[in-house]
């Protein structure tokens, strides 16, 4: 099987802290499979470490007033690029991230209001007819 998945759920060190969300559940997914790992914020040009963003009223937008939307529309390019030529067998992406977020994202105003939205990146492969899969939600044992 192949698996796309964010690269912090399997120990990059590439969230926006400089660390990561690795996931045993998930590295004992991915065992024996072919592995796709994407990180739609670095891919798009961001740093790591790098301010914590939120999508507001649209515009993906830094903590501090930055907008970062263009970045974080290329990382989603570039990942949905990647799963149309991979077509993998599952995506599983981290939760509430406003670009991996497959249900929810935080709602733009930085007081830690979550949506019923996903996330750029897990927007832009949902409305490509990809079904990504929110971390939280894989079956436990
Ligand atoms: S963009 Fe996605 S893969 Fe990258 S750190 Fe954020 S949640 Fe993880």
């Amino acid at each position: 099987m192949k698996i796309m998945v964010s690269a912090c759920l399997i120990g990059e060190n590439c969230k926006y802290n400089g660390k990561n969300n690795k996931n045993e559940k998930v590295l004992a997914l991915l065992e024996g499979n072919e592995v796709i790992p994407i990180c739609p914020e670095v891919m798009g040009g961001l740093p790591t470490p790098r301010v914590p963003a939120e999508v507001v009223r649209d515009v993906v937008t830094t903590r501090d007033g930055r907008v970062v939307d263009q970045e974080f529309r290329r990382g989603a390019r570039l990942s949905l690029a990647i799963a149309q030529r991979e077509k993998p067998d599952l995506i599983i992406l981290q939760s509430r991230s406003p670009s991996c977020g497959a249900r929810q994202r935080y709602d733009g105003t930085f007081t830690g209001t979550l949506i019923d939205r996903p996330g750029v990146t897990a927007e832009l492969l949902i409305e490509n007819g990809f079904q990504p899969v929110d971390v939280g939600d894989l079956p436990s044992d």
